[in-house]
């Protein structure tokens, strides 16, 4: 069966985690839950929680752990979620946060099918986040390299697309030097659970997903294989 999946995808920023969220949201029918994209539609709504979220946005910096957890929190509660599964990006980034994940998905019965370490090297990892652009009404994720058909406008929604504010490169700096020292020891923890697999984030956007849903498709039938052999 290929609907439902519970995955978390790592990877440092620019190694193409946005994109392809998107595209196995799609292919495997679950939401994607960005953390990110979450906090900008709070900015742009003009909340007092956007407005606080927005503050550590623009300097690169990590929103507080007990804040992030909450968000995602509610989220794995809605219903799409519960029944279907969910792909969490950019959550989580530091060891308190996985262990608040790991508590929130045993509390709610949701086993992990997979953890995928999307793996770049940072200088082309610098070179993608200073080429991208987004679109402001979606998150569709585009480049200056791979631009929309029409004039800077998105192919999905016809939304303005534009440079992130944190893609400045001061920030990007602050966000990769974060992400060496709290988020990856992450993928060291996953792995030593045997819960991680590694997928090369370089290539095509549709090679990379075919590598990523290969990767998906065989993590799910040993899990059901198993499931099969327990009862
Ligand atoms: P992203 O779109 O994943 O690059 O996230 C953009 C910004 O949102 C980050 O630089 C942080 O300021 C904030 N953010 C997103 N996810 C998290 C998280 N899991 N923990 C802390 N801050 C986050």
């Amino acid at each position: 069966m290929v609907q439902g999946a519970r995955l978390v995808i790592l990877g440092r920023q620019g190694a193409g985690k946005g994109t392809q969220c998107m595209r196995l949201a799609r292919h495997y029918v679950v939401p994607h839950i960005s953390t990110g994209d979450i906090f900008r539609a709070s900015v742009k709504a003009g909340s007092e929680f956007g407005l606080k979220a927005d503050e550590y946005m623009r300097a690169g910096r990590l929103v507080p752990d007990e804040i992030v957890v909450g968000v995602v929190r509610e989220r794995l509660c809605l219903r799409d979620a519960q029944l279907r599964g969910f792909i969490l990006d950019g959550f989580p980034r530091t060891a308190a946060q996985a262990g608040a994940l790991d508590q929130m998905l045993e509390e709610e019965r949701m086993p992990l099918d997979l953890t995928i370490d999307l793996e770049i090297e940072e200088e082309q990892a610098l070179r993608r986040l200073a080429a991208r652009r987004v679109c402001s009404t979606c998150a569709s994720i585009y480049s200056t390299d791979r631009r929309p058909s029409i004039d800077w406008t998105c192919d999905n929604c016809g939304g303005e697309v534009v440079q992130r504010q944190d893609d400045t490169e001061e920030a990007i700096r602050k966000r990769l030097a974060d992400y060496n020292e709290l988020t990856k020891p992450l993928i060291a923890w996953y792995e030593a659970r045997g819960q991680l697999t590694t997928i090369d984030a370089v290539g095509t956007p549709e090679a990379v997903l075919d590598r990523l849903v290969s990767a998906i498709d065989e993590a799910k039938r040993v899990d059901s294989d198993s499931t099969r052999g327990a009862s």
